[in-house]
């Protein structure tokens, strides 16, 4: 008896399920991408806002689109916690943080990944080579938050300080990263305590919305930073926040927001085709969807 070769696929059906994402760059991201391999790969959104959806709906919209023939979903606020429970397995990575942004159907199963983990680590690898990782501050606990200080504590940062305006969420993803990377690693801080920490800390990632459009200015007094200090960004729109340009400005080694956005979608092109997505072609189409210039 012969063993049934696979044959390779060329069309993939994808998306995103999330909340307001009309404008995700995610569809151009992916399509641009698969454009290049000669794949017809169509992203979706399925907004759950426009659906008329609550976040607890992600288990029936996942099942749906597994029966539709999906090949994949990304999956965004405010559903990555809640997806994991309709999951018939969670990698390593999305199964320590407790949060899933990419899902592939394969087998007749659904597998939970997070590439938001795998992106940070990969942008912060690229952009800040060498960058000393003994003592980071971060500021913002949220999804992002969460995602970026376990890559951070992955790649072997030695002491993390986390700090939010809401400092029972800064509490709680400290405890968290305390029991599973180790005690004495993460800790946070009150706002008011964050001079003090960044006096003596390597450097800076901020993982608040601030310097978007929508949330402009500085997260932190411009006199907190210092020249030895690396300033990391999570926010991508715009590419140049407030924060990057002060800190540059200073003459702080800077890392820009567009890195961890795709790399996060080039892990997810991965995973969903099994083709080796091409990040610098991506990045160059990241700088030009959101008018910037390509880092
Ligand atoms: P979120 O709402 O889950 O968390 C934001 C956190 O920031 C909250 O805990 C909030 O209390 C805190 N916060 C807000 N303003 C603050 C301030 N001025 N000082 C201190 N704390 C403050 O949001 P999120 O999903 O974590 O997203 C945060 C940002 O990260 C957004 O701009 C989002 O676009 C960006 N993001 C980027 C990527 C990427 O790939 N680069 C991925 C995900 C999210």
């Amino acid at each position: 008896m012969t063993t049934p070769t696979r044959v390779p696929s060329y069309s993939y059906l994808t998306g995103l399920i999330g909340s307001g994402i009309g404008p995700s760059l995610s569809p151009a991201l992916h399509e641009r991408e698969g454009d290049r391999h000669g794949l017809r790969l169509l992203y979706r959104t399925l907004d759950l806002d426009v659906l008329g959806l609550g976040p607890e709906s992600v288990g029936e919209l996942l099942r749906s689109a597994h029966t539709l023939g999906f090949d994949g979903l990304n999956i965004t606020h405010p559903c990555k916690q809640a997806v994991t429970r309709y999951l018939d397995e969670l990698a390593p990575e999305a199964a320590r943080l407790g949060a899933v942004n990419t899902v592939v159907f394969r087998d007749g199963r659904a597998v939970g990944h997070n590439t938001d983990v795998t992106g940070f680590a990969q942008s912060f690898a690229r952009g800040l080579p060498g960058a000393p990782t003994g003592g980071v501050v971060q500021l913002g606990a949220g999804g992002a938050g969460a995602a970026v200080a376990h890559a951070l504590l992955t790649l072997g940062t030695d002491r993390l300080t986390v700090a939010d305006r809401d400092e029972e969420r800064a509490a709680a993803l400290a405890r968290t990263l305390g029991s599973r990377f180790g005690a004495g690693r993460a800790d946070h801080v009150a706002l008011a305590g964050l001079g003090g920490r960044l006096a003596h800390a390597d450097g800076l990632v901020h993982a608040t919305p601030t310097g978007m459009a929508a949330h402009p200015g500085l997260p932190l007094p411009a006199a907190l930073l210092r020249p030895e200090l690396w300033v990391a960004e999570v926010v991508y729109r715009p590419l140049e926040t407030a924060l990057l340009r002060t800190a540059r400005e200073l003459g702080c080694r800077t890392l820009d927001g567009g890195g961890m956005a795709v790399f996060q979608a080039a892990d997810a092109f991965r995973l969903f085709t099994g083709r080796e997505p091409h990040a610098e072609r991506m990045l160059a189409d990241l700088a030009d969807l959101v008018g910037a210039p390509a880092a």
